[in-house]
């Protein structure tokens, strides 16, 4: 059978791409042009080298988790490759659902068996015998890709019980997602798949002590998984050649709002925000930049004067806002300002699980005082909104209640929004 259509996903022509070089090049259900492409390289690498010398190419090369935390992938390797505790398990987070992030889907639908092929490798590494691919359930093109590459792969000994000889088994189950954006946080997607609502825990105990079932577990990212197979193939020191010193390699962002050519565009860390629009063309012509959002709905906006920034992680900290998965949704004097912030809160509340007080009470009560606002009211509610914030970002469980706030308040502190009676609509 077919696989389902592929959306409409508009892609930029670019040179020097890493990460998304065979995205449109091969034909993605088939596994022999996979290998002609440079497939399964980078395994047969990682058998000659052995987990411990491979993790240390993760250091080396500095890769850093790509989901949006940052955080460095070799030392959460190397820290579950250690733990007496057995099993150990991977799960490949791959329910991508932070508003404006589709990177994952267009390498899971261009180079599904490269997610494989960097399962496995990163399997290998820390003890793993079994790995999961967590997906989010509204990509039914993907699902129908990485299945088949699942079977392809077990087809020809890639997959399943001494993998090329090499001693060592390892295999992959997907299980879908079913459409709730907390699932995408580490620990809610181990309720989900145990079988339990899918509610975040408190961290720590961190996963590589106690995840999955309880056991060691490494989680990553869609893209921070496939930077592994580059990190092999071409060795560290030439993969932290590219980007900055914090932060090594390429970065996948993803452009959407009133800009000329949306899409994915990959580019090495430290080219700067102004670089990035003008490759996607700028706003349309008669309009004027007024803010671009940043990391998403949990991340920050900045302003036109600001474009300068390196896109970096510490850059972007720096600057007081975050890269997170890559969001850069730019927004031209056209849009209503007080209705995106109204969206991201009704987002908020919608999805909060409502497991803990500060971000189950606070994103309702955010949303109603930004609905206030936009009615006209005053410096009380932006007062409100503040104390609001601090309690969900300092008292919540997980992310999604510690970041509910962050869009408003660089709206109202960088933007203006509600200054003086400002109702958001730009003039
Ligand atoms: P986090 O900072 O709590 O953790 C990041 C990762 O590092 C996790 O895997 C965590 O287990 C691990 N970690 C942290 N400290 C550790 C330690 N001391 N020892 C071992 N491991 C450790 O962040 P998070 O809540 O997992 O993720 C937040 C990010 O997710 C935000 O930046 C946001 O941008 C992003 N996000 C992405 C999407 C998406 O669709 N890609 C959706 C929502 C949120
Ligand atoms: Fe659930 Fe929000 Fe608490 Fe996270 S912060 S556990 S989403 S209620």
């Amino acid at each position: 059978d077919e696989p389902p259509a592929r959306a409409a996903v508009p892609q930029a022509g670019q040179d020097g791409l890493v990460l998304l070089r065979r995205v449109g090049a091969v034909d993605p259900a088939s596994l022999d042009d996979y290998r002609a492409a440079g497939g399964y390289l980078a395994l047969r690498r990682a058998f000659a080298l052995g987990p411990a010398a491979i993790i240390r190419e993760v250091l080396d090369a500095g890769l850093v988790g790509r989901g949006g935390a940052a955080f460095p992938t070799g030392r959460k390797w190397d820290a579950t490759a250690r733990q007496p505790d057995h099993p150990h398990y991977l799960v490949c987070n791959a329910d991508e659902s932070e508003p404006g992030t589709f990177k994952d889907r267009v390498v899971m639908e261009g180079d599904p068996f490269a997610v494989i092929e960097a399962m496995t490798v990163a399997a290998y590494a820390t003890g793993c015998r079994r790995g999961f691919l967590y997906l989010r359930g509204e990509y039914p093109r993907a699902l129908w890709l990485l299945t088949n590459a699942v079977e392809r792969a077990r087809e020809r000994n890639l997959l399943g019980v001494d993998i090329l000889g090499s001693g060592f088994d390892f295999d992959v189950e997907i299980r879908r997602g079913g459409g709730a954006y907390i699932c995408g946080e580490e620990t809610a997607i181990f309720n989900s798949i145990e079988g339990y609502r899918g509610e975040p825990r408190s961290k720590p105990p961190f996963p590589v002590e106690k995840g999955l079932f309880g056991k060691p577990t490494v989680v990553n990212n869609v893209e921070t998984l496939v930077n592994v197979l580059p990190i092999l193939t071409g060795g560290a020191a030439a993969y932290a050649a590219v980007g900055t010193g914090g932060s090594t390699g390429t970065k996948l962002f993803c452009l959407s709002g009133t800009v000329r050519r949306p899409g994915i565009y990959e580019l090495p860390f430290g080219a700067t925000l102004r670089e990035l629009l003008t490759l996607a063309g700028g706003v349309p012509e008669g309009r004027r930049l007024r803010a671009v959002l940043l990391g998403g709905a949990a991340g920050s906006f900045v302003r036109p004067g600001e474009l300068d920034i390196p896109l970096t992680f510490e850059g972007t900290r720096a600057a007081g806002a975050s890269l997170g998965s890559g969001v850069v949704l730019a927004l031209d004097d056209s849009v209503d300002l007080t209705g995106v912030l109204l969206r991201i809160a009704a987002f908020f509340r919608d999805e909060s699980c409502g497991q803990c007080v500060p971000c189950r009470v606070g994103t309702v009560r955010q949303e109603e005082a930004l609905h206030r606002l936009a009615r006209g009211s005053g410096p009380a509610d932006v007062a409100l909104l503040r104390d609001v914030g601090r309690a969900m970002r300092d008292a919540s469980i997980c992310g999604l209640g510690q970041t509910a706030w962050n869009a408003v308040e660089s709206a109202i502190d960088r933007l203006g929004v509600f200054a003086d009676g400002e109702k958001g609509r730009a003039s």
